[in-house]
């Protein structure tokens, strides 16, 4: 395009649009937002918009749409939630005082992770902006929330632990340095996994100097004051963010104010695939909460304490002392029902004080919004009272420090009405006993109507008109309505204005007088309110700190009460935290499962997993409840480590290091990757990182191959656990043959369960017992699903001589020769073959068996 035959207009159109060449521009002309070339495509695709043309000085018109500026938030929310950028060029100087082209200025960019408008927010979940810097050793992560303040860091080793993460943050937008795209499994995961806009900077964006430089500014500390020193890629990270922060918000950001910095020690890890296996805040189909564990413990009444209920269960804990703590805050709760539902009550009124102090802070508070935090602090007095019986180490301190904020609550009380308008420009905001001023100005407003009802009857009685009426108009001001049939009698001092279908308009001096002291009041008044609104919203901003600080608490209360509601509920026990890490439930349920069969009851379960007896091989016929067993105690473990009361009658248990999940290779969706591959790296993943502090949940491994291979590869891994790891580990499997593990190895155990048949139907038990399923009732399962009876007839067919001719002891001999299982010799060499990845490799003897297998059915 020739630049220099564009229009003034549209060279400053594009100047802008240099500025931001990512993102759309949404350019203020008048009362609308245009948008031109490729953003006016872009935008009236996504958004319906009717496309035109504007004449721009080159032969062409420039393609062109618009919105009109009033109902521009939900447009750009429309292209944010689809990943866009939008940049928002505002006119900077008043149009009417402009000589030649109004000033325009790039006054904010919106993007997915920056986003502040209220409706494109979930309430109950963070609005994450992560930024991830590759450095040579590390990899600093910093996710930041400009919604509500929050910012937390950590530095990690490995692209896997970058995943855990993200998918723990689940951020809206990562920005990344280049030298990530390199780490092609993790660029991209992050770009198939996750709907996630990308937003990649060079890499002197992420420069150390300057990073150093604006983390030393923003949080007012040195680095090493900080407890920085040691890390560089993290502080490239934070710098990366506070810049792109800085850039997009134009603000200085000030609610961001502490670092919230966490290592992946402190906290129990499950990684990012268990977090999703395990639904503990999406389901693994539909991504939704129903059905989820966050969904069956969130009784919380604000969106700050779900957003904390959600934060606990991203980060299970790992101390004791600090588990104790809030087990003893939920126990005392649930001891003192009728304080714990007046507390809840006192929450009720609570909004999301939060984003309320982030839009104080970034000056987009309006009136109702600091009428929503009046409302909010009401109660808190009321509720640091309440607190006050309470003796728990962490009520009894939360009773003692909060900050009531009584003098905030007067500040507005004293200030804004109690019905403000959506608008802060428009007046009728503040209170007339709050200023003299205001009280002035609005009685000439008052007043103006008394003297301009005098006027127009006095003018009636000198002219005989009867119908005269005095009327306001936008553009004409004030003005005397005469209709038609009177047009004869108008006086000579009356100026004409305005001809109408059914009369003409008038003016005269004593109107316009009037008219100036009247509207001149009212501008006055409004400039006045807006003032004084801006100056009492800059006091609260100065009180940021404390305001943060009550509200952090008031999330933690909702929490805790959150808890204790749901262990009332839903007959929840407090778990014992056993010592020597032993595992054991009686009656467990699985909270969510229980929650979602409606008709049937639950059977609980026992479980017990002890030191010498870690492993607990479970089979039965599909259908039986082998998952839901496992998954029961997975998430007892963990709910035990939010500090949360369990589903069981009795719990004693450990508290683990991280809790891992495998699920055989069909329950899974396949991710571009062979789910044979993907399983295997799962579980090459697993006996590589487990301790024996962990937990493992192994279910159906080795099913994404032939029977042969699959049995080998659970065979061996049972047997790496049980001698090398001593993990607790459930491990469900339809390979019968695993059962005889038991005896072999003395800290393997069998479970099965219960199934009952009669006349040739089965019924599902699901109680489990030990010992190993008699039988595998897979024809039967397949019976219930409705296979043709046909089909299930030729399958018994071949079962039978199947077992006739043992094909499968066959194939266990094998096994056991060649998976050497008595010599440690033997042992040893297994175990390098697992290191170099080996188990992929092994080349299959199902081949040969298969062939035998056809050719006798062949017969
Ligand atoms: P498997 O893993 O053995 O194939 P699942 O664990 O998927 O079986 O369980 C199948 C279904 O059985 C579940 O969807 C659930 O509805 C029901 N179920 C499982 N365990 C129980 C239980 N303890 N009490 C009641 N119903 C259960």
């Amino acid at each position: 395009m020739d630049e220099s035959k564009l229009s003034p207009m549209m060279r400053q159109y594009l100047d802008s649009k240099k500025e931001y060449p990512d993102a759309l521009l949404f350019y203020r002309i008048g009362d609308f937002y245009e948008m031109f070339f490729d953003d006016a495509l872009t935008a009236s695709r996504e958004l319906d918009l009717v496309l035109t043309g504007k004449d721009c000085g080159l032969e062409e018109r420039a393609p062109m749409c618009g919105v009109p500026y009033h109902a521009a938030d939900s447009y750009v929310s429309k292209l944010v939630s689809k990943g866009y950028k939008v940049a928002i060029g505002e006119q900077v100087e008043d149009p009417k005082k402009a000589k030649g082209l109004v000033k325009r200025e790039i006054i904010k960019v919106i993007t997915p992770g920056t986003q502040t408008e209220e409706t494109a927010l979930e309430e109950g979940k963070n609005n994450f902006l992560l930024s991830i810097y590759l450095g040579e050793k590390k990899r600093g992560i910093v996710t930041v929330d400009i919604t509500t303040g929050e910012c937390y860091a950590t530095a990690v080793d490995s692209s896997k632990e970058c995943l855990d993460e993200i998918s723990r943050f689940s951020p809206k937008e990562i920005l990344i340095n280049p030298s990530l795209k390199e780490e092609e499994e993790l660029f991209s995961q992050i770009n198939s996994r996750f709907s996630i806009s990308l937003t990649e900077k060079e890499e002197r964006f992420f420069s150390l100097t300057e990073a150093d430089k604006l983390i030393t500014a923003h949080f007012q500390s040195s680095i090493m004051g900080l407890g920085l020193s040691d890390q560089a890629d993290l502080r490239r990270a934070l710098g990366g963010c506070l810049s792109y922060l800085y850039d997009t918000q134009k603000n200085l950001l000030s609610h961001i104010r502490k670092i919230d910095f966490f290592q992946n020690k402190d906290y129990m890890i499950v990684d990012s695939y268990s977090q999703r296996n395990l639904e503990l805040w999406e389901t693994l189909r539909e991504k939704k909460k129903r059905g989820t564990l966050l969904w069956v413990l969130d009784y919380t009444k604000t969106a700050m304490g779900s957003r904390m209920l959600r934060h606990f269960l991203e980060r299970p804990l790992r101390d004791k002392k600090k588990i104790e703590a809030r087990l003893d805050a939920v126990e005392e709760f649930t001891g003192h029902y009728i304080d714990m539902e007046e507390l809840r009550e006192y929450l009720d009124s609570i909004y999301d004080i939060e984003r309320l102090l982030a839009r104080i802070s970034l000056s987009t508070a309006n009136a109702r919004d600091l009428l929503a935090l009046k409302l909010s602090l009401q109660y808190l007095p009321d509720i640091k009272k309440a607190l006050s019986p309470f003796q728990s180490s962490l009520l009894s301190k939360m009773g003692e420090e909060m900050d009531s904020l009584e003098d905030i609550y007067r500040k507005i009380e004293e200030e804004i009405v109690e019905e403000p308008p959506l608008s802060v420009k428009e007046g009728g905001l503040i209170k007339a006993s709050f200023s003299k001023d205001v009280e002035d100005y609005r009685n000439a407003g008052v007043n103006g109507k008394e003297w301009l009802q005098e006027l127009e009857a006095r003018e009636r009685d000198k002219t005989g008109i009867k119908n005269l009426k005095i009327k306001y108009n936008r553009i004409f001001g004030y003005c005397f309505e005469v209709s038609k049939a009177y047009q004869g009698e108008i006086p000579d001092y009356f100026i004409r204005r305005q001809t109408l279908a059914q009369g003409e308009r008038y003016i005269t001096t004593e109107l316009e007088e009037l008219q100036n002291r009247i509207l001149g009041a009212e501008e006055k008044l409004k400039d006045l309110e807006y003032a004084l609104f801006c100056t009492l919203r800059e006091e609260i901003a100065e009180e940021l700190p404390r305001i943060q600080k009550t509200a952090r608490e008031l999330a933690h209360l909702d929490a805790y009460l959150s808890l204790a509601k749901l262990a009332i509920k839903e007959n929840y026990v407090r778990p014992r935290l056993s010592e020597g890490g032993s595992l054991f439930i009686k009656e467990g349920r699985h909270p969510v499962v229980e929650k979602l069969l409606e008709e049937e009851h639950f059977i609980p379960n026992d479980t017990s997993l002890e030191e010498n007896q870690e492993i607990a091989i479970i089979t039965g016929p599909n259908m039986a409840g082998k998952s839901t067993y496992m998954r029961q105690v997975a998430l007892i473990v963990l709910l035990s480590a939010i500090g949360s009361f369990v589903p069981a009658k009795e719990a004693e248990l450990p508290i683990c290091d991280r809790i891992f999940t495998r699920v055989g290779a069909s329950d899974d969706l396949a991710q571009g990757q062979s789910t044979f591959m993907v399983e295997m790296s799962e579980v090459a993943n697993i006996l590589r990182n487990a301790t024996k502090q962990s937990l493992l949940i192994l279910d159906e491994i080795g099913r994404g191959t032939s029977t042969f291979d699959g049995l080998s590869i659970a065979w061996a891994v049972v047997e790496y656990i049980a001698r090398h790891i001593q993990a607790k580990t459930l491990f469900a499997t339809h390979y019968h043959e695993l059962t005889e593990l038991e005896g072999k190895l003395n800290n393997v155990k069998n479970y099965c369960i219960a199934v009952s048949k009669k006349d040739g139907e089965i019924s599902f038990l699901r109680k489990i017992i030990p010992g190993g399923a008699d039988e595998s009732y897979g024809i039967d399962v397949a019976k219930l699903a409705g296979v043709p009876e046909g089909v299930l007839s030729r399958a018994r067919e071949i079962s039978a001589f199947l077992s006739d001719n043992d094909f499968m002891q066959e194939n266990k001999n094998i096994v056991a020769k060649e998976g050497g299982l008595e010599t440690d010799d033997n042992l040893e060499s297994q175990e390098k073959q697992t290191k170099n990845g080996a188990f992929e490799k092994g080349e299959s003897k199902n081949g040969a068996s298969g062939a035998k297998l056809l050719k006798s059915l062949n017969k």
